[in-house]
């Protein structure tokens, strides 16, 4: 075997140990990858402006509005949830994900999930209900004539609708007001990504 024939199959050979060695690290990256993006969460009685927030960003942010922590652990556990609370006494309890709340401020909260569940990257906004947590689905502008007010329809082209409740949503006037304030919150002079989807007005149906 030449010198040159030889290297090339010690570098097969490396290669294909390396990939062996390290696809154990990259499925475990992928699998940290989709679960983070499938991350749903339950946020406690107590958090009610954060879940409102946490569902403008385009997370699945369930809100429970019982003060029995059973039914918020047993609702956790059959939907996959990970808990959000202020409630120290949780932390104690095994078999559940939890992020426990140091702040009871809600933008420093909103920072505090993002940072501490990594999910800063997935944000997604306008994208949910923040009334329900129903996920918003474009809907054609002669789909809402005559369920939203006549100047909205008159000035408005892009309308979405959530497939929970069925409101209505298209850009109004307080979008940009959110945007700033979500952009503040997050500590970008910018625009958050995905800012294209901003339909931020609602009507209930
Ligand atoms: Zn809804």
């Amino acid at each position: 075997m030449t010198d040159n024939r030889e290297l090339v199959l010690r570098l097969v050979l490396r290669c294909t140990y390396c990939v062996n060695r390290f696809s154990w690290l990259t499925d475990r990256l992928s699998c940290r990858i989709l679960s983070l993006r499938n991350m749903k969460l339950i946020v406690d009685f107590m958090c009610g402006r954060l879940v409102r927030w946490l569902r403008v960003l385009g997370f699945d942010a369930e809100y429970s509005k019982d003060v029995d922590t059973k039914t918020l652990l047993k609702r956790a556990l059959s939907e996959d949830r990970t808990v959000v609370t202020r409630n120290t006494k949780l932390s104690s309890v095994s078999g559940i994900r939890l992020l426990l709340l140091t702040s009871e401020i809600p933008e420093e909260q909103i920072k505090q999930v993002l940072e501490d569940l990594d999910l800063a990257v997935n944000i997604i906004p306008f994208t949910r209900c923040n009334v329900c947590n129903g996920v918003l689905e474009a809907v054609p502008k002669e789909h809402v004539r005559g369920k939203v007010p006549f100047y909205t329809f008159q000035t408005q082209e892009k309308f979405k609708t959530c497939l929970r409740c069925g409101r209505i949503y298209w850009e109004g006037t307080h979008v940009e007001h959110m945007k700033r304030y979500i952009a503040q919150v997050l500590g970008k002079p910018d625009q958050p990504n995905g800012s294209e989807t901003r339909e931020v007005g609602q009507r209930g149906t």
